[in-house]
């Protein structure tokens, strides 16, 4: 991979990247157009990163259909499909980690210890390998977006971050490659996510701005919701990510639920 990369530089070609953990869909094919009309190169990647998933959490169990993913890969334009084993990212003895701290405390950070710990390392290497000029990341994972923006700034990466608004299905759901966990009961209640940022939304447009009426109308369709666990929603600074006093400043509404045993999240930008 990076003697590829060397090569398309040395050529003065732009690489654009899309890093994934694949099971692709609609969502990243999206980043993957946006990617090609920004690169000369696309370079997709796809690694199911141990260092992001807990303990307890679904690595094992985490959708893989890598012949699949090929084929929409090829569909989309891709250049080079970059599939690292565990060992080729992580090697025996491994010490070194890239954490961003203030940005990854709350919100997901605060449920999932270690986990943008483990994103921004494998990215960060994955960045030395593949050296695109240009990456592209959904919003669907705000907070990830956001912590990746502040590591290629605080570490010179000297790259663009490009992020890409979140692609639903055509009922609301925000695509994800764990919404193949669900049953089609499941499925329906996960409906609630979207409808309770919606409903938030309205209020928003109607002219709300507190941070309480605005997180109480998604928390109600989720509390109305049978076999939906809230773990998280907040109003926050869509740049900080602190809690938003008002919407002086564009805000993010973010939430993360439990509809099973599996965690959905969604997210809205109020500006
Ligand atoms: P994942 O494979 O879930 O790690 O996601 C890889 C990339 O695709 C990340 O940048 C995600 O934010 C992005 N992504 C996943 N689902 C969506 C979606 N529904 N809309 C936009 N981007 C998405």
């Amino acid at each position: 991979m990076r003697r590829l990369a060397e090569a398309w530089r040395r050529a003065g070609k732009t690489i654009a990247f899309v890093p994934t953990m694949g099971y692709l869909h609609e969502g990243h094919a999206r980043l993957l157009r946006r990617g090609r009309r920004r690169g000369e190169v696309l370079v997709l990647s796809i690694f199911v990163n141990p260092l992001q998933f807990g303990p307890h959490e679904d690595f094992e169990r985490y959708p893989r259909d890598p012949r699949r993913d090929l084929a929409l890969a090829r569909r989309e334009g891709v250049d080079v499909v970059f599939m690292p084993e565990r060992g080729d990212l992580i090697p025996p003895g491994a010490q070194t980690h890239v954490e961003v701290e203030r940005l990854t405390r709350g919100l997901c950070g605060a449920s999932r210890p270690g986990h943008f710990r483990g994103v921004t390392t494998i990215v960060a290497k994955l960045f030395h390998l593949v050296r695109p000029h240009v990456a592209l990341f959904g919003e669907k994972d705000y907070q990830q977006l956001a912590a990746i923006r502040q590591m290629v700034r605080d570490l010179d990466f000297g790259l663009a971050v490009v992020g890409v608004p979140i692609v639903r299905d055509r009922d609301g759901l925000a695509l994800s490659s764990r919404n193949r966990y669900l049953s089609r009961e499941e499925r329906e209640r996960a409906l609630s996510l979207s409808r309770g940022l919606r409903r938030a939304r309205d209020l928003y447009r109607r002219g709300e701005r507190r941070p309480a009426p605005l997180v109480r109308a998604v928390r109600g369709v989720l509390e109305a919701t049978l076999g939906a666990r809230i773990d998280y929603v907040e109003l926050v600074d869509a740049q900080t990510l602190e809690p938003a006093r008002d919407c002086s400043r564009p805000a993010l509404l973010a939430t993360a639920v439990w509809i099973g045993k599996t965690r959905l999240i969604d997210n809205l930008i109020l500006d």
